[in-house]
């Protein structure tokens, strides 16, 4: 029977790299990142990898996958992967990945999040076909994880033809009303293994200048374009009588995720909501794989301590998620 010493598990050195290669020695995995070289040294500093595979640029990702076949790696998906590998590299990857990989190609396309979102009966900020539809504060997003950069706030046509000038290269974008609340991005985790949903914790983000604006007197504050850029994440701790929403939520995307993209999502996945002060979530986005946001619990959250009752970061749940599935001779149902 194989056991843990058979795998590797690997990542490319960035976003959760650290919390995902520590976590899978935390479960007696050896551990590979795949860094750029000007990088490679903070994943020497942690010492959480065995290996470390340089590569100069990123699109050079696909010239390791041999390498990483040769040592039975179990590649682990996240933002930057998804960021700067192209999507045709990561359709053709022949390497072993942990996750159902067709779901990324939902998340990356928002009209088919909406889908996915709106059957799973979740409320969403209202969508701007075109700029002359737009009646209220908005937001306008450009397609990417590129974190929050470039977008940009308008309060009606005449204003967001003026400002989507000014961004130069015409990029793809979308349209949304903004919720005036604050933001909590929900992390889950949906083990095949034990054929249950976990909540991992919360975060809330700081982006640059959005959180810097208040900063400045207000009567100033009017002169100055606000964005998004995320810079880095805060921990959260919800009010507990709102934890039976956050799972139902949860639990109606995982459900609808098996209709639209069968056999549907697994793994780690986070809801990015705005909560009204009428307490109700506004989901305005999905990420179908780790967030970041899960590495201000690198050690552990409250809610995964209580229900594991040791430390658990998501990143080491990944890797019990894997062990759990080797020594089942279950690995094929978690891979994809
Ligand atoms: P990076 O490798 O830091 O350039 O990140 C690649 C992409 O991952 C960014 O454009 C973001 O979309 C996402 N990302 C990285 N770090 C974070 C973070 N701390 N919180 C949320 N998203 C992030
Ligand atoms: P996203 O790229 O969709 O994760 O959005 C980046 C940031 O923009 C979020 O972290 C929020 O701060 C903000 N944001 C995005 N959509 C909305 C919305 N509909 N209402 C309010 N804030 C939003």
């Amino acid at each position: 029977m194989a056991g843990v010493a058979d795998y590797s598990i690997a990542t490319l050195g960035s976003h959760s790299a650290l919390q995902i290669l520590r976590g899978a020695k935390d479960e007696g995995f050896k551990t590979i990142a795949v860094c750029r070289s000007d990088h490679a040294f903070i994943y020497r500093h942690f010492g959480v990898a065995d290996e470390i595979i340089e590569i100069k640029s990123y699109d050079e990702f696909h010239k390791v996958e041999d390498d990483l076949i040769r040592r039975n790696a179990i590649l682990i998906p996240h933002a930057s992967l998804i960021a700067y590998v192209p999507p045709k590299v990561i359709e053709d990857l022949r390497v072993l990945h942990y996750g159902n990989r067709r779901i990324l190609f939902w998340e990356a396309d928002r009209e088919r999040q909406r889908i996915w979102l709106e059957r799973a009966g979740l409320n969403l900020p209202r969508v701007f076909r075109s700029p002359s539809e737009i009646d209220c504060f908005a937001i306008v997003k450009f397609y990417g994880a590129r974190g929050g950069q470039g977008y940009f706030l308008v309060k009606n046509e005449q204003e967001f033809w003026q400002k989507i000038e000014r961004v130069g290269e015409l990029r793809e974008y979308t349209i949304q009303e903004y919720i005036v609340g604050i933001p909590v991005y929900i992390h889950y985790f949906y083990s095949v293994i034990r054929g249950e949903l976990e909540i991992m914790g919360f975060d809330r983000r700081y982006e640059s200048n959005a959180d810097g604006i208040g900063r400045i007197p207000a009567e100033d504050q009017g002169r100055i374009d606000v964005t998004y850029t995320i810079v880095g994440n805060f921990p959260l701790m919800l009010r507990e009588s709102l934890l039976p929403e956050v799972f139902r939520m949860g639990e109606r995307v995982v459900r609808v995720s098996r209709e639209i993209c069968s056999p549907g999502i697994w793994g780690p996945f986070c809801l990015e909501t705005v909560v009204t002060p009428d307490l109700k979530f506004y989901v305005f986005e999905i990420s179908a794989r780790i967030v970041a946001g899960t590495n201000v619990f690198m050690e552990t959250s409250p809610y995964a301590l209580i229900k594991h009752g040791k430390p658990m970061s998501t990143g080491r749940r990944i890797a019990l998620e894997i062990r759990e599935a080797i020594e089942q001779g279950r690995l094929k149902e978690i891979l994809g």
